[in-house]
């Protein structure tokens, strides 16, 4: 039971960076003088994420995401999204993007094999995209959007990271866009990494985010399915959802079920851990399955029961978001 810790959590869940590198400059993702990208041999080819997603579909994975930096970038990325699509086992093929070369890919990674797709979008307001993202591509990820529901992929879901003083007073306006749209808009809690110049007074808790959205629409809990990572809610009479991703305040590590793989190849367990396993310099020194699934067990059973908690979070080291892959 490769995949399963010593806590009893099974994972089966899978996130896969591809790339270090991204269109955008998301300060609370990255540090403003950008980050020192691995060399391009350091970075798993496609045969080697093949490999890798195979091993662990094999010992149960059913969900892998592909995310980055910006997966969009990665050359000819479609082309991973089919290597495996083909892999039996694999139910849901997702990927997370900031949208802006999506309308263009989408047809494309639609007949690859990506059935779910998480698009990031801080703000409804073109100019404050521009500060957040320090690119001017608010057109770009909207038309993302559009095109993705258009496809049909069902629902689509939206990443919002609330930031106190950026974004906080928009959340009613997010919500407001899921009245007619088939869309599940998610309002992450801010979080620290390295260089993200994370305070905490910039940080609004997701009881804060619901006690401001009750006082214009009535929210009502909805079915959440297991493993969901976000509490659902939704107005009644709407066609969307929201949801609320409570990492910090009240982290869900009891029933967390994901691994990840960073770009460079490292495993990592969990996304405050700084103990990473490099799986990369295994397979290139002619490691065998038995070598890795050895390898990814014992990092599995290394998991502990809980991240630091918020405000130990903050003081710890970890690599830039866009490094670890969201
Ligand atoms: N470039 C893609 C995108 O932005 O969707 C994929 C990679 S990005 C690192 C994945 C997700 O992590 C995004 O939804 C982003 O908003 C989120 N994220 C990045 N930094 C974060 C932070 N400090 N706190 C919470 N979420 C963060
Ligand atoms: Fe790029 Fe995504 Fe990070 Fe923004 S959040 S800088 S889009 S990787």
């Amino acid at each position: 039971m490769m995949l399963l810790d010593s806590f009893g959590r099974f994972h089966s869940y899978l996130r896969i960076s591809v790339t270090e590198r991204c269109n955008l400059r998301c300060v609370y993702c990255m540090p403003p003088e950008g980050v020192a990208l691995s060399p391009k041999s350091h970075l798993l080819t496609f045969e080697e994420i093949e490999r890798l997603a195979r091993l662990f579909v094999r010992q149960g994975v059913r969900k892998i995401r592909l995310t980055g930096g910006e997966p969009l970038v990665r050359k000819n990325v479609v082309e991973l999204v089919e290597k495996l699509a083909a892999i039996e086992g694999v139910d849901t093929l997702a990927m997370t993007t900031n949208g802006i070369l999506l309308s263009r890919f989408l047809p494309a990674l639609k007949k690859a094999g990506i059935n779910h797709l998480n698009i990031s979008l801080d703000t409804l307001n073109r100019e404050k995209f521009h500060k957040i993202a320090l690119r001017d591509d608010f057109d770009q990820t909207i038309k993302g959007i559009y095109a993705a529901i258009e496809a049909g992929l069902s629902p689509v879901k939206v990443n919002c990271v609330v930031m106190k003083g950026v974004n906080e007073d928009e959340l009613n306006d997010f919500v407001a866009w899921t009245e007619h749209l088939p869309i599940e808009v998610r309002f992450i809690e801010y979080m620290p990494f390295s260089g993200n110049q994370w305070n905490k007074g910039g940080f609004v808790s997701f009881q804060a985010q619901l006690t401001q959205i009750q006082k214009k629409f009535p929210l009502i809990q909805a079915a959440n399915e297991a493993n969901e990572t976000a509490r659902l809610f939704q107005v009644p009479g709407f066609k969307g959802q929201v949801g609320f991703i409570t990492s910090m305040s009240e982290a869900f590590c009891s029933t967390c079920n994901r691994l990840r793989i960073t770009a460079d190849g490292n495993l990592k367990v969990c996304l405050f851990g700084h103990h990473e396993v490099n799986l990369r310099d295994l397979m290139r020194s002619g490691g065998s399955d038995e070598d890795l699934e050895m390898a990814i067990s014992e990092a599995v059973l290394r998991k502990k029961a809980a991240h630091a908690g918020m405000l130990n979070l903050v003081d710890l080291e970890n690599r830039p978001m866009i490094l670890i892959g969201g």
